[in-house]
């Protein structure tokens, strides 16, 4: 199946799921607001990761209705886990000058794996040293916590800190520290629809095609690298907080929407594509843009660039 046709019958999908009409005679309908998921950009410093961020952000800029924020989904730069200092200085400040030159929105940050620096070396570590990794990015994306929330008009959102360190690597899990935060900040945000972002997937389908080898066959990868490893537990802790509706996420640069006991579930595109070269698979490097009814529904769109 084509893209275009891929998207076309995606967007029926969501449309027929959320029960929103279809027409733009907006008389009846209530007002959405809009936001941009801007995941995965990965941005380095070889020039048409540059060139590429500035296309992107323009298109932003021109859309016809003007998005209230930015969620930028994590992976902001090429990698800083396996990074020398110096290196992941470079690329932040190339994410930082393009930022500065091309966008005005306000941007809400998650952490992404590749966002975290020296974890790739850790021959000892420690509480402080791990932390310490996700302290540089954290500082680089204007965050004061490693998860938060934060309302926006009729809605909720909440913003995840998925990626935990494991051996000179990472997993992919909500900590007990969070997890207990996760659940006090639900139950008292009962009154708002909530949307949750995460970097990594909480649930998906896609990861499972995720890894294609050489000789064309699936390569299945271990647990907690590509979705989340708590599913039942996650799938439980929605489902008692039936105020979220939505839970968006990058991570994988390929695009699907999943509907499940009520809540929608987007893997939503890369800005890199194939790390900047070309599409991944069947996915083309995207932004995604959602927008937010006061009801509790949503719809998006991924847009190339
Ligand atoms: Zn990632």
């Amino acid at each position: 199946m084509k893209r275009r046709q891929f998207i076309k019958k995606s967007s029926i999908v969501t449309v027929g799921a959320c029960a929103m009409p279809v027409t733009s005679s907006v008389n009846e309908l209530p007002t959405p607001f809009r936001i941009i998921h801007l995941t995965d950009c990965h941005v380095d410093t070889k020039g048409v990761a540059e060139t590429g961020l500035r296309r992107a952000l323009e298109k932003i800029n021109n859309l016809d209705k003007k998005p209230d924020f930015i969620l930028n989904g994590g992976d902001a730069i090429f990698d800083a886990m396996e990074a020398t200092k110096g290196d992941a200085k470079a690329q932040w400040s190339l994410w930082h000058s393009v930022l500065k030159n091309n966008n005005s929105l306000p941007i809400h940050a998650c952490i992404g794996n590749h966002d975290i620096y020296g974890w790739g070396s850790l021959d000892n570590p420690t509480k402080s040293n791990i932390m310490s990794g996700k302290q540089w990015a954290m500082d680089e994306l204007g965050m004061k916590k490693r998860y938060y929330s934060f309302d926006h008009n009729d809605w909720h959102f909440v913003v995840l800190d998925s990626v935990q360190f494991q051996d000179k690597g990472y997993t992919v899990e909500l900590d007990e520290e969070q997890w207990e935060w996760l659940e006090k900040d639900l139950t008292a945000s009962k009154d708002k629809f909530t949307c949750i972002l995460s970097h990594v997937p909480l649930l998906s389908f896609c990861h499972q095609l995720f890894k294609i080898g050489q000789d064309g066959k699936l390569i299945t990868l271990p647990q907690g690298i590509l979705m989340n490893s708590q599913p039942l537990e996650i799938k439980n802790l929605i489902y008692q907080h039936p105020q979220v509706k939505l839970c968006i996420a990058g991570h994988l640069h390929m695009q699907e929407e999943i509907e499940y006991l009520n809540v929608k579930y987007l893997c939503n595109g890369a800005v890199c594509g194939n790390w900047w070269k070309g599409a991944f698979q069947e996915f083309e490097p995207a932004f995604t843009i959602i927008d937010l009814f006061p009801d509790g529904t949503s719809k998006h769109e991924w847009v190339t660039y």
